[in-house]
């Protein structure tokens, strides 16, 4: 399914990765598997160790017969499981959606600093280059806009989102910490919004909802007024970014924001799906979850000049792939493959009216 969704939009740049041996935890999650396509399209030898929390076998399914390639279980909260030595480690290990990192909150921030932590100690036996995939979630609710890497940010520590924000700070800290004392390679990837074909239908972030709804002709939930702002990336694009970061010969001393300064409000990227869709959907209002940010944008001038990067997607495009592959996604009965008629039978949306761990956390507007 989806097995080289974003392959044309990736540019081959280069071969870095011939015959490296390359670990990608979180590697069947949604970024994960693009990442580990990728490497092996140039010539890695890629072991993607998940837990399957919020990725999906089926992501790597079309590499069941590629001999470059192994798929592990494990959670990198405990021990690491016997693996070969490694030459990059990239962690990406985590889940990304509001609803579910903030379901087992604890196990989320435990995956953030102490399977970090396993995996660093990991880099550091094998001598490997190691690659942190961080998030503009360090930035809390930012008072300094757009954000720079130099910004401390403004993050509530004891709020429903502190497991994953603070635990990724957290990772930073410990990420940092290697290099200074250990003299770890180390590179830290501050990833802003980023979407693309096999996010989950039931992802519960705004792409793969709005999207969703609107192909099921579903109500479309809008948090808050919807005057909230996002700045959203296609995932080839950040693929192309996490590699070039990676293959940077010298430590770019420091972390690099990844992400596409196009800045829209929730509401525009509602009118947007609605009109690219043909749907019927109607849009309904739902509280703002608590500590949601006001608005988020990259400052990507550190990524333009250490990496030569910048997203070259438009989000017309990179909507336009999404929507059709959510499409086959949720699979619409015959005769109803219409947009915004039709029903969902396999996967469905997150329901945001459904009560979840996740909902209890969210207070009124
Ligand atoms: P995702 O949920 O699809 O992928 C996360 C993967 O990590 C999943 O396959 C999941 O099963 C795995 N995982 C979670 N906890 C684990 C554990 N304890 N042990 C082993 N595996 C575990 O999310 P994604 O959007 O692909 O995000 C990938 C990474 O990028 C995450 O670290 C996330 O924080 C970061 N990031 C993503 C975004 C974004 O917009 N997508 C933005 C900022 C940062
Ligand atoms: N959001 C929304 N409707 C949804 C899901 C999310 O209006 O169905 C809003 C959410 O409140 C936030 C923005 O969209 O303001 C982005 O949310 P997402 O969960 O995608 O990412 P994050 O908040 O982590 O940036």
């Amino acid at each position: 399914m989806g097995g080289r969704a974003l392959g044309d939009q990736m540019e081959d740049r280069g071969t870095d990765q011939d015959g490296r041996h390359v670990l990608v935890a979180g590697g069947a999650g949604f970024i994960g598997s693009h990442l580990v396509d990728a490497l092996l399209a140039r010539g890695a030898r890629v072991v993607a160790l998940d837990s399957f929390l919020t990725g999906r076998r089926d992501n790597l399914a079309h590499l069941a017969r590629e001999p470059r390639f192994e798929l592990v279980e494990a959670d990198v909260t405990g021990p690491l499981p016997v693996l070969p030595r490694f030459d990059r480690i990239f962690n990406l290990a985590c889940a990304a959606s509001p609803p579910h990192y903030q379901a087992d909150p604890m196990h989320t921030m435990m995956t953030s600093v102490v399977g970090t932590h396993h995996l660093l100690e990991r880099a550091q036996a094998d001598g490997a280059r190691f690659l942190q995939a961080s998030t503009s979630e360090v930035y809390g609710d930012p008072e300094v806009h757009p954000q720079t890497e130099s910004y401390w940010g403004n993050v509530n520590p004891t709020g429903p989102r502190a497991c994953y924000d603070e635990g990724k700070r957290s990772a930073e800290t410990l990420v940092f910490d290697f290099e200074r004392v250990h003299r770890l390679d180390v590179r830290v990837a501050r990833i802003f919004n980023t979407y693309g074909p096999r996010m989950r239908a039931d992802d519960g972030r705004v792409v793969s909802n709005v999207v969703c709804q609107a192909l099921a002709g579903e109500p479309i939930t809008v948090y808050g007024n919807g005057e909230q702002t996002r700045s959203f990336c296609y995932a080839a694009d950040l693929v192309d970014g996490l590699m070039r970061l990676m293959d940077r010969e010298t430590s770019p001393g420091g972390p690099v924001n990844l992400g596409n300064p196009r800045e829209m409000t929730v509401a525009e990227l509602v009118d947007l799906v609605t009109r690219m869709t043909c749907t019927r959907s109607a849009v309904v209002r739902r509280p703002l979850p608590v500590d949601d940010p006001q608005r988020r944008r990259p400052d990507i001038t550190r990524a333009r000049d250490l990496l030569g990067w910048a997203p070259q997607v438009p989000l017309e495009q990179g909507l336009e792939a999404t929507i059709a592959w959510f499409a086959k996604e949720i699979r619409p009965p015959e005769p109803a493959a219409v947009p915004g008629l039709g029903r969902f039978v396999g996967s469905r949306p997150f329901q945001p009216t459904e009560p979840t761990v996740g909902d209890l956390a969210r207070g009124p507007t």
